[in-house]
């Protein structure tokens, strides 16, 4: 990091080296442990239009905790197009589903199934605003900015902060959210969290499998800004122990049914369904099946107890918040504060989608 051969000033000047013919295509994928992005390039003759005129590829699987060595070939569907804001140009990040070596999809692949979903679901329109929350770390994994040795002052002061003192890390922020809009990602805004060193940023409102797309691509250019930045970027949902908050997904919801006046019906419904499916959920809404939201989901740091659903008007210390504004209009969206920070936002888009429309 400090060698001066690595100097940003020297490696700029290739940068502006442009090829008007080529076009690098970065392809992303999801790895074995359903949180880790992965990425590899390959040059292509012309400009995709759609993610169909980029040719599928494949990897090696048993590098990314997704195949044996003896039968190691995945291959790469690409499913969706973006800007790439790092090489710019015609350059793109091309988003990919991973199938096995018969061709079927992954078992890390979620998005597979919720795009079966989505399109059952397409008339009631469905839109999700994912809220990201995340957290900046040193290589070592400590918090960034935090002294070495002991804590900084109790929470109280970092959310939405401004100043030295109060928001560590905002060119992070700051770059990731142009690299967004440059993209084409959807992002919507973005805050500094009650932890310092902790941040959020929102997706949305993106309807049906754009929510997962867009997420996904936001969460790999996060981690590739905050590389050039040297810092570390995790998405645990609980970084600190102790008296910290956690890190957490929030997933607004709407159905066309609930934006039109008089939805407060619709939504008190899906209320009521999300109640009876809440074991289901909670297995779905992080990566280990409920185990690293047990760490988060304690009743305490505004989130709800694991165990138990509840949901309320304006109320951040339960399952399901219906905000104030949506209660006065009387339509609108719910926020489902239970996803981790590193759910799959596809799985989460899938069973709410399942559980308040499909299985009635
Ligand atoms: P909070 O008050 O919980 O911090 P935020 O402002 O961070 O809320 O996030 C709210 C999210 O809800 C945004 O991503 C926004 O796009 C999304 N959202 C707004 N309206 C709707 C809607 N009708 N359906 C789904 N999502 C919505
Ligand atoms: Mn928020
Ligand atoms: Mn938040
Ligand atoms: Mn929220």
């Amino acid at each position: 990091m400090t060698n001066i051969h690595m100097s940003k000033e020297i490696f700029n000047r290739y940068m502006e080296l442009s090829d008007n013919a080529r076009v690098i295509c970065e392809y992303l994928w999801i790895d074995g442990t359903g949180e880790g992005i992965r990425s590899k390039c390959r040059t292509l003759e012309f400009e995709p239009k759609v993610p169909s005129d980029c040719p599928m590829w494949n990897y090696d699987g048993s590098s990314t905790y997704q195949a044996e060595g003896s039968n190691s070939d995945m291959y790469l569907l690409p499913v969706a197009l973006f800007k790439d804001p790092f090489r710019c140009g015609l350059n793109k990040l091309v988003l990919c589903e991973v199938l096995k070596y018969n061709k079927k999809p992954a078992e890390s692949n979620k998005r597979h199934t919720c795009a079966k979903t989505m399109v059952k679901a397409k008339d009631a329109h469905p839109w999700f605003g994912i809220e990201q929350e995340y957290t900046l770390t040193d290589v070592d994994g400590h918090p960034y900015g935090w002294p070495k040795s002991g804590f900084p002052a109790p929470q109280g002061p970092y959310y939405c902060g401004v100043g030295t003192n109060k928001v560590y890390g905002r060119d992070i922020v700051e770059a990731h959210y142009r690299a967004c809009l440059y993209a084409g990602v959807n992002i919507a805004g973005a805050n500094a969290e009650v932890m310092p060193a902790q941040w959020e940023f929102q997706v949305g409102p993106s309807e049906g499998i754009d929510m997962g797309d867009h997420l996904w691509v936001a969460r790999y250019l996060l981690h590739r800004v905050a590389e050039d930045f040297g810092v570390v970027v995790t998405l645990d949902p609980k970084p600190v122990e102790g008296n910290w908050n956690g890190a957490g997904a929030h997933c607004n919801y709407s159905t066309l049914g609930m934006r039109e006046p008089g939805g407060i019906k619709e939504i008190e419904d899906a209320v009521e369904r999300l109640e009876k499916a809440h074991e289901r959920h909670i297995k779905v809404y992080d990566p280990k099946e409920g185990k690293d939201n047990e760490r988060r989901l304690t009743g305490k740091h505004e989130t709800s107890s694991i165990y138990e659903f509840s949901a309320g008007v304006a109320n951040r210390g339960a399952s399901i918040r219906i905000p104030r504004q949506v209660a006065e209009d009387k339509c609108g969206y719910l926020e489902d504060r239970r996803p981790s920070s590193n759910c799959d936002p596809y799985a989460v888009t899938e069973i709410i989608v399942e559980t308040t429309l499909l299985s009635k």
